[in-house]
Order: C-alpha cells, then structure tokens, then sequence
C-alpha cells in the first residue's frame, strides 16, 4: 500500500504538528533533511544552523521512538540534493508514496516554491495551517479588515479576551491592560543578573556543531561556546528556570541594557518558539501560573506575555496579511549600505560594539538592543531595507521571515510608512544613556551633538529628522520634535548634517547607487 510522504521543516519541530495529525505509522514516512538552499540562501549564523540541525536531530530520535518511520538527510550526506524540493523528489523516487503532506512554512519565499510542488513532482501536495500559532492567518486577517489602524495593542486586547489570559472576568487583570510604565528602569548598579540555567551538548549535538564548522565556517558569528538547548525536555527545563526564578524581574528590566550583560533578565527563548520546541500557549499560561500563585508580579507577567501572545502574534499576522509587498515599501527612501561593522562589531560606539558582538557569540540580543540600537542606527543612518532586515535574518537564532520582517522592516526601520508603528522609533544618545551603562565606556560623548567626540547617534539623529521632514512633520506624534527641529539654530544643523555625512561615508555606508 501506498503512504503518504510527511516533510517536517527545521522551524516544526512540535509532535502536534498538522502535517502528522493523520499519520498512518506503519505506512507513512516521515520527511526531514538538512538542505544547504536553506542555510545558505541567507547566510545563517553558525550557531543558529547548528542548532536548528541538532534540534532536527533530536526531533527525528523522538519521533523514531514514538513509532513513526522517520527519513532523515543530514547535510554531510552524499545523496544530498541540496533543496527540500530535491529531497522530496529523490524520497518519493526511492519510496512508495502516492501523496506529500506539509504544513505551510514560515516563509513566503518558501510557500511559494511549495505551491508548484504538484505540479513538478507529479504528486498531489497538500499545504496544511499551521495551527501552533494562537491565532490563524485567516482569524488575523478578519481582525484587520476595515481597520483603519492594525495597532498592535487592540489586536492583543482581542487574544487576551480570546485566551482569556490575565483577565479578571471580562476585565483586564490589575485594571490595565498594559503596564510598560512600570517597565522602564535602568540598572541599578548594585543589581546583578541571576545566573542561567545552560545546556550541556550531546553526542548529538557535537555531530551538529562540526558539520557546521566543516561546511559553513566562512559564515557570520561563533560557534562556540554552545549552551542552548536542542531537545524539548532541555528546552521546557531552561524555560521552568526563567519562569520560576527569573521572570519575576523581567519587567522591571526588560528595556535596561548593560555592557557585558547579555541576558539579564530575558527568557531567550524565542528560538526555542520559533522552531517548535516550546509552545506558546503553554508559556503563556505559566507565566499567568505564576502570577496567581503570588510568585512574580503582575507587571512582569503582563509584559512576558504581552510579547508572545500580543506581538509575537501580531507580527505573524500582518507578515502574512502584508506579503510579499510589504517587503519591497521603502517609505523612507533609504538607499545606503549596510556598514561592515554590522558584522565585524569593530566600532568605537560601546552600544553598537556591545549589541553586535553579544550577536557574534550567542545569536541574540533583546528587543531594546534590537530596536533601539542597531535598529535604531540604521533609520538614522538610511541604511536599505534590503540590507538590514537580510542582516537581522542572518544573526538571531530565533529570525525567521515571518518574525524577522515586521519587527526590522515595520518596527525598526519604519519602512511600512506606519503600517505596525504610529511613528519612528528614533532616539538620539539621550535613551540609550538613559537606559545603559554604553555611554560611560564610550569614546564619544553623548551630551555633544557635533563636532570631535560628540556622538553619532546625535548628529544621525537631527539629520534624520531634517531629512524626512516633508514626510514625517505631518505626523501627530513627531509634532514636538518638528517644532525642536525649527528652533534649531541654521549653522548648528548644517554642521551636524555635515558631520553625519563625512561619517556615514567614513564607515562605508555610502549610497547603494
Ligand atoms: Fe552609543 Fe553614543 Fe552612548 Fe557611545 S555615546 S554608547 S555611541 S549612544
């Protein structure tokens, strides 16, 4: 009898996926392959591969030991064809199988290739939901219709109602619906971040880190050391130690940044999300535990799952709403290259340094670290959109397409024209002194504005606003820092536009042409 083909993608690795909801073990087989089209048409950071291949790994080793008979490519492989196209034409040549089934991929570049499916391999493919989401594409999209504005609060509003999340009948918990105005301190120096709970790698996991170093080493970041965790159990236990120990400060310090302090009080979780390890319901639901059982405090329950079930949601829902037009808008006719030490962190700016190299190491940074430092830069500079959101893709563990491009390309960059924020998220030094210890280490001056030492985010920052001032002083919420930009002094602002040009041009951020 003939089965049916089942590919799973490294980013479903959830045993309740759709694609095995119907599986037929003694019939079927299970599909997944380590294909270089997929680590390499962006060029991934090292650690993110090796760990999305030694998550697969495992997945497979769990997925074996529940019976189901599971074909496995790695990358070392002889046979291997290089494309999950390929990989599902050479099982379904080498096998028995009269249908594939898949769930959806998080990409549309992806979606898009597995459309033709059917009619290339001669098969019929059937593209399933994928249901590990709070909310589907289709709930989100009749969410959206006839709005004026898809802000992100009202969406979340709805899935508190939806989960019934930290709601207090059809209340809000606490009598607000957010409390990010609690979740603004800096770092008190006298605090120091609890230690993490870490992963040990396996045999398994060692076989992944050196088929990474043997085959893609010339890519961006480090390898090692390798702590995160592949395997699920590994994954709800690193979880279990943030919820219980951690998150009770989450809030308090989840915009703080601080040199040499890449976690502090973060889940670092998304990778584990994103590729299916942990599921967010249940995170969410966790969180909540805790708060009701009087062990973290409402602020910081509300800000965690604010960004799983509230942003984490949103921007899935309007990737999908959006493409593929979304990723060509370039609201603000930013056309320069990315600088090289987006990649190399040899900068002298401390925030730039400490952001992109923490990057380097662990595949991480925050979302404070994300938006409002490299992201900030590269609005202010007029950095391409293509260039950075590739960038952003590349070097987080937890980036995928659908996460990666609403965040760069509508949060951070504004390129959406105000499609997910009411207004640009530019900031000069003064937020990042507010919100880090950068500035004391930094060899620019955060106070000056032009001239030898003052800092670039100042000088990058009126330029920008000058810059897009005819598209911007319309804008309600920029009319304060408009009126500022008119009393600047003439001479003043031309020698900061000045200064930010010779200084875009000295570091290679120069027009693409
Ligand atoms: Fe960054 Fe400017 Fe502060 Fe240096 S002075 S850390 S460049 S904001």
């Amino acid at each position: 009898m003939a089965g049916t083909l089942r590919l799973i993608l490294g980013d479903q690795l959830s045993p309740g996926i759709s694609s095995l909801s119907d599986a037929n073990k003694s019939a079927d087989t299970v599909l997944m392959a380590e294909v270089s089209g997929e680590a390499t048409y962006v060029r991934h950071h090292k650690k993110k591969i090796a760990f999305l291949f030694a998550a697969m790994r495992h997945f497979a080793e769990e997925l074996a030991g529940k019976g189901f008979r599971v074909r496995y490519t790695r990358i070392a492989d002889e046979e291997n064809d290089g494309t999950l196209r390929k990989e599902v034409r050479r099982a379904l040549e080498e096998g028995d199988f009269d249908r594939v089934v898949v769930t959806k991929p998080g990409e549309y570049r992806l979606l898009k290739d597995m459309q033709q499916w059917e009619s290339v391999l001669g098969v019929p493919v059937e593209l399933r939901e994928d249901d590990r989401f709070i909310c589907s594409v289709n709930e989100f999209a009749a969410w959206a219709e006839d709005r004026k504005s898809l802000r992100m609060e009202f969406f979340y509003r709805e899935m508190r109602r939806k989960t019934g999340l930290l709601m207090d009948g059809a209340e809000p918990e606490g009598g607000a619906w957010n409390f990010d105005q609690d979740n603004r301190k800096s770092l008190p120096k006298s605090v120091t971040p609890p230690p993490r709970a870490t992963s040990e790698p396996d045999e398994i996991t060692c076989g992944a880190i050196e088929d990474v170093r043997a085959r893609f080493d010339n890519h961006f970041g480090d390898l090692e050391p390798f702590w995160y965790a592949t395997r699920r159990a590994e994954a709800e236990r690193i979880f279990e130690a943030f919820a219980s120990d951690i998150l009770p400060c989450f809030g308090d310090y989840q915009d703080a940044m601080a040199v040499g302090k890449p976690w502090l009080w973060h889940g670092v979780i998304g990778l584990y999300l994103n590729c299916g390890l942990l599921d967010p319901l249940k995170v969410c639901q966790r969180a909540e535990q805790a708060y009701r059982d009087g062990r973290a405090p409402l602020n910081a329950v509300e800000g965690f799952i604010r960004q799983i079930l509230g942003w984490r949601e949103y921007v899935r829902g309007l990737y999908w709403l959006k493409m593929p037009a979304y990723r060509s808008m370039n609201a603000l006719e930013a056309d320069r290259k990315l600088p090289d030490f987006y990649w190399t962190a040899e900068t002298d700016m401390t925030c730039m340094a400490e952001a992109i190299g923490q990057t380097r190491r662990h595949a991480y940074a925050h979302h404070i670290q994300r938006l409002m430092v490299t992201g900030n830069f590269a609005l202010l500079a007029g950095i391409h959109p293509d260039e950075i959101n590739e960038w952003y893709l590349i070097v987080y563990a937890d980036a995928y397409e659908w996460v990666e491009l609403p965040n760069t390309h509508g949060m951070a960059i504004f390129a959406d024209g105000g499609i997910m924020a009411s207004k640009p998220y530019a900031a000069s030094a003064n937020y990042i002194n507010k919100m880090s210890d950068y500035c004391k280490s930094c060899r620019y001056s955060h106070t000056k504005k032009t001239g030898e030492g003052a800092c670039p985010f100042n000088y990058l920052y009126w330029d920008f606003l000058a810059r897009n001032q005819e598209r911007l002083s319309s804008n309600g919420r920029m009319g304060l820092v408009y009126k500022n930009l008119e009393k600047k002094d003439a001479g003043e602002l031309s020698a900061m536009r000045e200064q930010a040009k010779d200084f875009l041009d000295s570091i290679g951020a120069v027009p693409r042409g």
